[in-house]
């Protein structure tokens, strides 16, 4: 990889540990991720009604941007893969710990999902308890499937067990911030996948309140 690739700016330099998962990295996976998930999904879903992608805001927004492109551009000469988007935001976390109730909070109608095929895009499942969170919230809109996709699984023996459908990379149990994924807001702007260091989770911490 080209040095200029890793670089960082430099507003960050001091609070990142290192860089987990190179940018060009995360986007080479999401290729192939596209790839796999339109040949199956292109097979199962009705054309006319297409995929319906939910972007679980915010740390899912970019994930969901290059996965739903990169699946655009898989369509081919007999099959094409209509793809509408939908938001929704789940929040759970205050400084790098679960607050332990997820709130799950509806932006838009999603009446629409009733018998539809529905893609999940999730940043990165860790104990697996938002994700039960969303798919219980999402059932009641009766869809005809919920498939789901995390750009990241962490590796952490609290895992509740349910799993992903299809996972980009398998992180080690530490906190990760970048493309999209935040420590109290921060970091999202940050193009590579990093572990924060303990300066930044110092200079970053919410207060309690
Ligand atoms: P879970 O409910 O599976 O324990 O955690 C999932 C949610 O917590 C993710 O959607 C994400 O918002 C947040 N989360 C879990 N681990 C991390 C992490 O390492 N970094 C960041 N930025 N968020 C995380
Ligand atoms: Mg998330
Ligand atoms: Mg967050």
């Amino acid at each position: 990889l080209p040095l200029e690739s890793l670089s960082y700016p430099a507003h960050y330099a001091p609070y990142i540990s290192n860089v987990v998962i190179p940018y060009g990295l995360v986007l080479d996976r999401i290729e192939r991720m596209a790839e796999e998930i339109s040949q199956d999904l292109q097979a199962s879903c009705d054309p006319e009604e297409g995929l319906h992608a939910i972007c679980v805001l915010k740390g899912g927004f970019k994930f969901f941007t290059d996965l739903t492109d990169r699946m655009q551009s898989k369509n081919c000469c007999h099959k094409s893969l209509k793809i509408s988007s939908h938001f929704i935001r789940a929040k759970s976390y205050q400084n790098d710990q679960s607050t332990g109730s997820v709130s799950i909070m509806k932006l838009y109608d999603l009446e629409v999902l009733a018998n539809k095929t529905v893609l999940v895009v999730e940043d990165i499942v860790d104990t697996g308890h938002t994700l039960s969170k969303l798919i219980e919230h999402l059932h009641q809109y009766k869809p005809k499937t919920i498939k789901v996709a995390s750009l990241l699984l962490k590796r952490t023996p609290l895992h509740n067990g349910l799993f992903p459908d299809y996972v980009g990379f398998s992180v080690p149990n530490m906190f990760i911030v970048g493309y999209a994924l935040d420590y109290n807001e921060n970091f999202r702007d940050l193009k590579h996948i990093c572990q924060i260091s303990d300066e930044g989770k110092k200079k970053f911490a919410n207060k309690p309140t």
